[in-house]
């Protein structure tokens, strides 16, 4: 036997005696003989380290309070307590009952991306010194290097792209500048009028991606007065201070661009509160201008656990677009009206046929429509964007620095196949589009329907060199050429081609 051995078995034995003299002394004592065990997995203590005492003689080991609470956290109570409008609703009925102190949270608001750690962090502002303006005026490129910029990617829609440079350049001026004596820049908010799919939300992020600052892009018909469902007005400045990644400097020079804004047009013949039109535009008034606002960071409600934090909308760029569908319409019978006194009355259905008849928009064309007049007024510069015709459409298929067509020869070229268009695919993808009447959005679900026998195919056999698209393929009555790579180069000859769709 080990000496260790012999050592245990003493200790053992001390131990028994000393249990029974205990025994002795009394029943309390015989307490600290018992450890304590998990009221949950039955553990007990010696085996779960150190556990927590809870009140009534409870006990539970540290494993099962860290999965307890990650269940309470995760749980939804039915979705109860994601609901924002339910959450609202309870928060209202507790203040009507003037519990104003208690309110509840949104349990999605603690969860949102992240989780709470990130977000509940808030970049303190520098204290303002004056003297240094954020943006330095050398580093804003003037009108011309913005719009050669914009080139690059956004195809035709000069006359809106020389606007918004021009806009933009002045606007960062104004900024960096504070202001100029005692005239003071006007704010460059703009309104951008085109169809949908004509690049409004393109041109935008495309600037803001140059220009390197926040963008935040808000849709108009989620929109509602303070109070009802859906996003408050000012969610739009709590996504930009998101866009800026809780940086309220950085948010205070960025880019709102709120789409659909015809949607928010005054209801016609509506006798209820218009809570999502008219009242959306009054209370839009407030940022267009310039006012201080209080957002909750890293979440789209106030509540009490998130915290707040003050945005100045001063030098927030605002920029609306829509594609403000009857506008034609009241534009073509203002300039009827016109004509239709003294020399000129016989003209009168030539508007008919013009093409590009927003241009001629005014403001009261605006405010016929349903906008306010303050809030026209607060979109000093308005402009429009053309409908995309044919020849815009294959431009933008192949020539955008990173154009569809560029991706997926890009793609092919990791396998070592060359993609080809000829131009007559070109012209039946964009005429495909032309029909299904949404502009250039239509391009790409054109182009990916028949790509994708093109993927599945081409991988599968190593031989392939070349693929040529045809406008016989596009419109299915035909395949495209496939060339099989050959040991001397290019081989001319087209061997094979791809089964037809059908
Ligand atoms: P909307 O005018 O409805 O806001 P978008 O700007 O969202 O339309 O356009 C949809 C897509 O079409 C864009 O993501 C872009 O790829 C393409 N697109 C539209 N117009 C142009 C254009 N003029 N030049 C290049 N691409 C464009």
């Amino acid at each position: 036997m080990s000496d260790f051995d012999e050592k245990d078995q003493s200790e053992e034995k001390k131990e028994l005696e000393n249990i029974d003299t205990e025994e002795k002394k009394g029943e309390d004592k015989k307490e600290s003989d018992y450890e304590d065990v998990c009221f949950i997995c039955r553990r007990p203590e010696s085996k779960t380290g150190k556990m927590f005492k809870l009140p009534n003689n409870i006990t539970v080991c540290n494993d099962c309070m860290h999965k307890t609470m990650d269940t309470v956290s995760q749980f939804d109570y039915q979705g109860m307590l994601n609901n924002p409008s339910l959450i609202d609703d309870l928060n209202k009925t507790m203040s009507d009952k003037g519990y104003s102190g208690i309110r509840f949270v949104n349990i999605a608001d603690l969860q949102g991306e992240g989780g709470i750690p990130n977000k509940q962090r808030v970049r303190k502002k520098k204290p303002k010194t004056g003297e240094e303006p954020v943006l330095d005026i050398k580093n804003i490129p003037p009108p011309h290097k913005i719009k050669a910029q914009l080139d690059d990617y956004v195809i035709g829609q000069e006359h809106a792209k020389k606007v918004i440079s021009v806009a933009v350049y002045n606007h960062y001026k104004r900024v960096a500048t504070g202001t100029m004596d005692d005239i003071e820049i006007e704010k460059s908010n703009m309104l951008m009028i085109g169809p949908t799919g004509c690049g409004k939300t393109y041109l935008v992020k495309t600037l803001a991606r140059l220009l390197d600052v926040p963008l935040a892009i808000a849709d108009a018909t989620s929109l509602t007065e303070a109070g009802y469902i859906g996003d408050d007005i000012e969610s739009v400045i709590s996504k930009l201070l998101a866009a800026a990644d809780n940086d309220a400097e950085k948010a205070e020079r960025g880019i709102v661009f709120i789409d659909e804004i015809d949607k928010i047009a005054k209801k016609k013949n509506t006798t209820s509160r218009d809570v999502s039109g008219e009242s959306v535009q009054q209370g839009m008034l407030r940022l267009l201008e310039g006012a201080d606002v209080e957002v909750p960071v890293g979440a789209n409600s106030k509540n009490a656990m998130v915290p707040l934090a003050t945005i100045n909308t001063r030098n927030i760029l605002f920029i609306c677009g829509g594609a403000f569908p009857d506008l034609e319409e009241i534009i073509k019978q203002r300039l009827k009206k016109q004509t239709s006194i003294g020399f000129n009355a016989e003209l009168k259905d030539k508007f008919d046929k013009e093409k590009n008849i927003l241009r001629q928009v005014t403001v009261e064309d605006l405010k016929k429509f349903g906008m306010i007049p303050e809030f026209i007024g607060r979109l000093p510069i308005i402009y429009t964007l053309a409908a995309l015709d044919k020849e815009m459409m294959v431009k933008i298929l192949k020539e955008p620095k990173n154009a569809i067509l560029k991706q997926y020869q890009k793609l092919l070229e990791l396998d070592e196949v060359k993609l080809e268009f000829d131009d007559g695919a070109l012209e039946a993808i964009a005429e495909k589009a032309m029909e299904k009447d949404t502009g250039a959005r239509a391009l790409r679900a054109i182009i990916e329907e028949f790509m994708l026998d093109i993927m599945y195919e081409i991988p599968k056999d190593d031989n392939i060199g070349r693929v040529i698209i045809t406008r016989e393929y596009i419109q299915g009555t035909g395949g495209p050429i496939i060339d099989i790579r050959s040991v001397g180069g290019e081989n001319p000859d087209h061997l094979r081609v791809i089964e037809d769709k059908q």
